[in-house]
């Protein structure tokens, strides 16, 4: 099936879908992005997404170029033209095009990229049955990491060293050796007390969705969770150890640099919370 790509108010062959060579986006990494799951062709967690989406536009002073509706339109059609029912849409939107020059352009109409993918879900879940490897990686990035921008190369770096290492995910820790996130998703242990801890929001990490999603559904739960970084070696020595993502919703992780965490099966908790967070993610998709 041919795939469709909106760009700046039209829809285009994915294949011919372009911006131009003096878009910020390409040359200065001046914009953000979101990435929500499609259930059933419905978007799940949209309006925490779509919150997310208007902060990071705001701190960086990119002006939203159509209203929230009219976006939430764009993001449903282009799931709709692409045959989506259960996948991914990505929505990017950069300062625009202009002659280039490191301070922000006059006048200029921001560009907004939608494109959407399927995904199989069975493919997922049997990760999630089996755990998957991690590795860790220091933390490189910028002091903003709470801005959701296209600036990813820090993370492209970490998720290569995994995969080199036949990883699905890296475990990046800043300069005291504490985690800050995985290189695109949330980290979550299981401490060897049985508390289940997640690095604090003043940090700098990107406040995940599917993470406040989850604290929603662990405080339903009756677990205590403890908003406190932890270290690699605490994460090495955990009971369980999960990452969190709309793309990848709650992702045990088995071992961290060849060693085995807890007895190197999902845990109880992980299993528990993806089992919730999906259901919960499908039923309110909209
Ligand atoms: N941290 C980073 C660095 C990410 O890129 C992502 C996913 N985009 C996340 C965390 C998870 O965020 P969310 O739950 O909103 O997908």
């Amino acid at each position: 099936m041919s795939r469709v790509a909106y760009v700046n108010g039209t829809y285009r062959p994915h294949s011919q879908a372009v911006v131009h060579i003096e878009d910020r986006g390409f040359q200065f990494a001046d914009g953000v992005y979101e990435v929500w799951s499609v259930f059933d062709g419905k978007l799940a967690d949209y309006a925490g997404h779509m919150e997310r989406l208007g902060r990071s536009l705001t701190e960086l002073r990119i002006e939203i170029p159509m209203t929230a509706q009219a976006l939430g339109v764009v993001l449903r059609e282009t799931i709709r033209r692409n045959k989506v029912r259960d996948g991914i849409v990505y929505l990017q939107i950069t300062r625009g095009t202009a002659p280039r020059d490191h301070a922000f352009p006059k006048g200029v109409a921001p560009s907004v990229i939608v494109t959407a993918k399927s995904i199989d879900l069975h493919k997922g879940e049997k990760n999630a049955e089996k755990g998957v490897a991690g590795i860790t990686h220091p933390d490189i990035r910028w002091g903003r990491c709470d801005i959701k921008t296209v600036g990813l190369l820090p993370n492209a770096l970490a998720k290569q060293a995994a995969r080199e290492k036949g990883a699905y995910e890296a475990i990046l820790f800043d300069e005291m050796g504490m985690v800050t996130e995985g290189s695109s998703t949330n980290a979550w242990i299981v401490d060897e007390n049985g508390k289940l801890r997640t690095r604090d929001t003043q940090a700098n990490i990107l406040r995940g969705i599917t993470r406040a999603a989850i604290m929603k559904l662990v405080k339903e739960e009756g677990i205590e969770l403890d908003e406190r970084p932890f270290s690699v070696e605490e994460a090495k020595k955990a009971k369980e150890l999960f990452v969190t993502a709309a793309s990848s919703f709650v992702m045990p992780i088995v071992s961290l640099d060849g060693e085995k965490i807890g007895d190197g099966k999902p845990g109880p908790i992980a299993t528990r919370l993806r089992s919730v967070y999906v259901e919960q993610a499908i039923r309110d998709a909209i």
